[in-house]
């Protein structure tokens, strides 16, 4: 435990709820690794209450604060600036306080390729990529991906229009070639649908699953996946990290695809909010630690 005293510095989340998150064991850890008079608080904060509790932001003189669901869209419009990625994707993770000035950025996307090139080795420039799913944790995934020079990005997603909406939003705001997959059907219903599947993981290298199927405790479902199409030259992230091997992962990885979960994600954009509030070089080893014992494995 941190000694509180007139000089801590604080950081905090704002969410709703907030009492399970793992960033309080993760950061108050590297604050005291490295010795820092800092700590890192959970907030809940209602919805209604969300604009007075920004604005305590500066009134308090935190540091900054991460911002989780269902809040992430919503503090993008209450911040004095927001980053690129923040503005592109609408939706903000971590607010930095700089004397007063409020500045929003998305550490969720940022965090994902790292993860990638730390993680798995691999750049998002590298290759074209598939993104299951089209709600705010693919927004945020893709807008990094093709900020980071990814050559395409294929979305599919049970709602159409919502791949759709996030397609366009690529497109217009990157340049990023872009187009929409139909929802995929259990293999043997595939049909016509087979020759565009085969057509799509045949050019794309890494696969990210963002739907939140799958989560704990729904450990058995998976979304349904052309998984016979999967093979060596695939990298497959699932950004569920609670089970750590989800249904998808085991079938994408017995079907030959390296596969990791999210925990790389949470882990690195959390660590770049440490860098950002901070200006020091994230302890990552003592954050991986202290999120593994958070999460259980
Ligand atoms: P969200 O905005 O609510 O989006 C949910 C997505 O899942 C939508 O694409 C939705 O499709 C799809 N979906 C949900 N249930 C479905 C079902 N039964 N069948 C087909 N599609 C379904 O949620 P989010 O914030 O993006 O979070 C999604 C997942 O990412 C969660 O598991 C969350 O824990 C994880 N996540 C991980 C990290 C990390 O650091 N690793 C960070 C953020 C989020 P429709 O559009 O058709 O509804």
């Amino acid at each position: 435990m941190p000694q509180i005293n007139g000089g801590t510095k604080i950081c905090g989340i704002f969410g709703y709820p907030v009492e399970h998150s793992f960033s309080p064991s993760m950061h108050n850890a590297a604050f005291e690794h490295l010795s820092m008079n800092w700590a890192y608080v959970p907030f809940p904060v209602r919805s209604p209450d969300l604009p007075a509790a920004v604005e305590s932001v500066r009134a308090l003189g935190l540091a900054g604060v991460n911002v989780t669901v269902p809040h992430k869209q919503a503090v993008a419009g209450l911040v004095d600036e927001l980053s690129p990625a923040a503005k592109l994707s609408g939706a903000v993770n971590t607010v930095i306080n700089r004397e007063g000035l409020l500045a929003g950025h998305n550490t969720d996307g940022e965090g994902f390729v790292r993860a990638l090139r730390e993680e798995a080795g691999l750049e998002a420039a590298s290759a074209p990529v598939l993104i299951i799913g089209a709600g705010g944790a693919a927004r945020a995934v893709a807008v990094a991906l093709a900020l980071s020079g990814a050559p395409a990005v294929f979305v599919t997603n049970r709602t159409e229009k919502r791949a759709v909406g996030l397609c366009r939003l690529l497109s217009d705001g990157t340049g990023c070639e872009t187009a929409v997959v139909e929802w995929p059907c259990e293999t043997e219903q595939m049909g016509e649908k087979r020759y565009l599947w085969e057509d799509v993981l045949n050019s794309v290298g890494l696969v990210v699953q963002t739907t939140s199927i799958g989560m704990s405790p729904d450990f058995d479902s998976a979304p349904p996946f052309p998984f016979h199409l999967l093979g060596r030259g695939h990298t497959v992230v699932d950004l569920v990290y609670n089970p750590s091997h989800t249904a998808f992962m085991k079938r994408c990885r017995a079907a030959g695809a390296r596969v990791f979960n999210g925990a790389g994600m949470l882990l690195h954009q959390g660590a770049i909010a440490f860098e950002l509030w901070t200006g020091r070089k994230a302890p990552l080893e003592v954050m991986r630690r202290a999120l593994k014992e958070g999460i259980g494995n």
